[in-house]
């Protein structure tokens, strides 16, 4: 027998209760799911920690994921409410904590992800009855809905951002958590304690209170300077808001609303974010395979070398490449700019296929979002979106000297190089007498280039 409530959100009495199953929507603003669950009663809001999606994530991603959690909960106290977690498939635990709390139907932001996708249709099959309701995602526009006049995907990135412009998005929804009747009486665990992590690792604070302040901080500070100094990792200007993006603690919609005209280097940096969750939205299959199948079959160093361990720990030698590798492991967040140079460095210097590197910024990024990230390394490795050719190849001495131009950011993650000044940082075996106890370069850029550019008119 289910509970008759009166629903103090419609105003009318309903023999109805609903689930709010969370995922990558951990905040209760601009929350188009909770407005559609409140509507048909009740909400029991439940997130399920999968196996799945925790075995991948390294100790600062899953203590990240917790702490967000933690706050969700802290919120939905704050209005009488609680967050309901379970462990499990989500097959079989969102049909059970549906019987459980009464509900007819389970509600969800949409998720375009390979996994998701699929997983979100095998619980819509093994919840029966029970309806699954999908509303909003995790874009201002979801994938799929800007694609060419005759309805085939975009491929490349300016045309698709015409587009989507075109295309525009809704308003933010708005704020309804003080008028919602929570389910709390339902079982539930703790949220876990936070996996140990690595000595001396910075995470900023978690929660959707946290990514609006930070993105309130970045507005008022940073964001008139972005389009000049985003590419400068010692400036570090830029939001660093993709760890909050990745949980849905804050929707891009939210941030979009408060971009003005002179923000359209923002602007487009976001729509980034949907381009490539489009691409992979179309092209499922390009999360593990080349974007350009012809570039398949080149041939690759196996990754199990002594040079992909020393790429992994900051010790090739290239003090842009290890700064970024290191900052990687101290923050589990790497600027985009070193992010693009620390690939280039990995496929092109080291000739490692882009798959390996890929799987460790999975395993070591906060922000690790599979759309975002094995695209960004496609097109870095320049087998996927990018119509650019194969043959940019980045020289990380010239991307050191003219991105980190006096050393800052170099000498802030590597203290073997913390006494060499301004930019001979970049090169440190020309100094006359160079610090001990970096290590050698362990290959020459020039002619691995060169090696590079044959590997490509081999399979051309
Ligand atoms: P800002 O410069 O402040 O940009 C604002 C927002 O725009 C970001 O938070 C992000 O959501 C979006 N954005 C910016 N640049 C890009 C981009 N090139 N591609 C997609 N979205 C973008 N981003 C991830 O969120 N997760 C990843 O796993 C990831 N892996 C990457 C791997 C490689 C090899 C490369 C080259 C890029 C990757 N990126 C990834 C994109 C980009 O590096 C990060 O989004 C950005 O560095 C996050 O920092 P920020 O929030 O300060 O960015």
């Amino acid at each position: 027998m289910l509970p008759r409530c009166r629903n103090p959100y419609t105003g009318q009495t309903a023999a109805v209760t609903s689930v709010l199953w969370l995922r990558r929507d951990l905040r209760l603003r601009d929350h188009p799911a909770l407005h559609a669950a409140a509507k048909d009663g009740p909400v029991l809001v439940l997130f399920v920690l999968d196996p799945a999606l925790l075995r991948p994530a390294g100790a600062p991603r899953v203590a990240f994921l917790y702490r967000t959690l933690r706050s969700i909960d802290a919120d939905l106290r704050a209005h009488g409410g609680r967050l309901v977690i379970r462990r499990g498939n989500p097959l079989s635990v969102v049909p059970r904590v549906a019987r459980e709390g009464g509900a007819t139907s389970v509600h969800a932001s949409a998720d375009f992800g390979p996994y998701g996708s699929r997983r979100d249709e095998a619980v819509e099959r093994a919840l029966k009855d029970v309806a699954f309701v999908r509303t909003g995602s995790p874009y201002a526009v979801a994938p799929g809905r800007v694609t060419k006049a005759d309805g085939s995907p975009y491929k490349v990135y300016s045309p698709f951002y015409r587009a989507w412009l075109d295309h525009g998005w809704r308003a933010p929804a708005s704020t309804i958590t003080g008028r919602v009747d929570w389910i709390t009486d339902v079982d539930g665990i703790d949220v876990p304690n936070d996996p140990r992590l690595p000595a001396g690792l910075e995470l900023p604070d978690a929660g959707e209170d946290a990514a609006l302040q930070a993105w309130r901080d970045y507005r008022r500070t940073r964001l008139a300077t972005y389009p000049d100094d985003r590419n400068r990792p010692d400036l570090d200007r830029t939001s660093r808001m993709s760890v909050y993006l990745k949980w849905g603690a804050i929707h891009p919609r939210t941030m979009l609303a408060d971009l003005g005209p002179r923000d359209e280097t923002f602007r487009k940096e976001l729509a980034w974010r949907e381009f490539y969750a489009s691409v992979l939205h179309h092209w499922p299959a390009s999360a593990r395979e080349y974007f350009q199948p012809q570039l398949a079959g080149m041939t690759y160093a196996r990754p199990g070398t002594k040079a992909f361990e020393a790429w992994q720990q900051g010790r090739t030698g290239y003090p842009i490449v290890d700064a970024g590798m290191r900052q990687l492991l101290g923050q589990g967040w790497m600027h985009n700019r070193v992010r693009m140079i620390v690939a280039s460095f990995l496929v092109k210097d080291l000739h490692i296929e882009w798959t390996h590197g890929a799987r460790h910024f999975m395993r070591h990024l906060v922000d690790a979002d599979l759309a975002s990230n094995q695209h960004g390394w496609q097109w870095t490795a320049g087998t996927g979106t990018d119509p650019a050719p194969y043959f940019r190849i980045f020289n990380p001495v010239s991307q050191g000297r003219k991105f980190d131009p006096d050393g800052v950011y170099v000498r802030r993650w590597v203290p073997e190089l913390r006494d060499v000044e301004g930019g001979k940082v970049h090169e440190p075996w020309t100094l006359p007498d160079p610090p001990s106890g970096y290590p050698d370069r362990i290959v020459d850029h020039a002619v691995e280039r060169k090696v590079s550019l044959q590997r490509y008119q081999d399979v051309r």
